[in-house]
């Protein structure tokens, strides 16, 4: 059965699947990066696991994977193939995707951004299906974006667009790791809010997740911390949505977990902020949790076959998304 691979590499973890035409996760599996090993590792790793994907799907599906798709954290050369920088798997310019073409046969690789990779699955199969503009914004360690335009993800002209977390909230605020004060995910991702929580409950051990609870219990503490967060959150929302003007916001990440509790100040903080020449868009929660990085590395991999396939005509299904990279001998359209 025809299929490809999809692998999406974290910090500690990588997840994969054998995904075919119709997006069924025909095989999944998962392994350590090995980070503890050192650079090299995590890419050795990285290659064999794929190259023991492709062996399972000769093994057990009758032929091998036909393209691959590999989304990566940190900063990826779009053009190039490169794994340009990741601060938690320590390697800075690694050109991945001919490694793992050569390794796999000569097969077409798409390289993706994490985040990037986890919003066009959200954007075409996930809680964004049917919006041709949204904005993905998972809040976790700390707070990234997607901007889905069409069906893609646009990159940017160097492969950062949609970096809302270090969009200035609070000027003079506190320290962010890019070098500025007051950024976004310093107030609103859920590092923020447990590191918020921790202080005001005297607990070093409470987190985001237990600020929740208690804001669910009428902690007036906890209501105080919680509301930091969402104002901080619906005024880089509004920026974002001022400059996009999307049809929907898709919030991930482990702050959303919270729920309504979240949700509903949110959407009330936002609607407070709009003014008339802007529309509020939908907000909503992430659907595909932490699947979506895999299920977009298997969208990228199909890309790659649909835009090389022979009088390939379903255009609007599946788009090539610009600043994912292809293999050098399956030059990636430019629409
Ligand atoms: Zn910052």
């Amino acid at each position: 059965m025809r299929h490809v691979i999809a692998l999406d590499v974290g910090g500690t973890g990588m997840k994969a699947a054998l995904v075919g035409a119709d997006g069924t996760l025909l095989h999944e599996a998962r392994r350590p990066t090995g980070r503890d090993r050192g650079p090299d590792a995590v890419v050795a790793s990285i290659v064999e696991f794929a190259a023991d994907l492709r062996a399972h799907g000769l093994a057990h599906l009758g032929e091998p994977a036909a393209a691959a798709g590999v989304a990566v954290p940190g900063i990826v050369d779009a053009d190039h193939g490169i794994a340009v920088y990741a601060a938690n798997l320590g390697w800075t310019d690694v050109p991945l995707r001919d490694l793992l073409s050569t390794r796999l046969e000569g097969i077409p690789v798409a390289l993706g951004h994490d985040v990037r990779t986890g919003g066009l699955a959200e954007g075409r199969v996930g809680a964004g299906k049917g919006a041709d503009r949204f904005l993905f914004v998972p809040l976790g360690t700390g707070i990234a974006g997607a901007i889905g335009i069409n069906g893609t993800i646009e990159p940017g002209a160097h492969g950062s667009a949609g970096e809302i977390g270090h969009i200035v909230v609070r000027p003079g605020g506190p320290p962010c790791g890019c070098g500025q004060r007051g950024c976004l995910e310093r107030l609103a991702s859920a590092s923020a809010v447990s590191k918020a929580w921790a202080e005001a409950s005297g607990d070093p051990n409470a987190d985001a997740a237990d600020c929740a609870k208690a804001v669910r219990s009428g902690d007036p503490r906890a209501l105080a911390v919680w509301q930091n967060a969402v104002d901080a959150l619906a005024d880089g929302l509004l920026t974002a949505l001022t400059l996009l003007d999307p049809h929907t916001l898709i919030i991930g990440g482990g702050l959303a977990e919270a729920g309504e509790t979240l949700f509903t100040p949110l959407r009330a903080a936002v609607a407070a902020r709009v003014v008339q020449f802007q529309t509020l868009p939908e907000i909503v929660p992430a659907a595909l949790g932490d699947a979506a990085g895999c299920l977009g590395a298997g969208l990228l991999a199909w890309d790659l076959l649909d835009a090389t396939a022979p009088g390939t005509t379903d255009t609007t299904a599946r788009t090539t998304t610009p600043g994912t990279t292809t293999n050098p001998a399956t030059p990636t359209p430019r629409r």
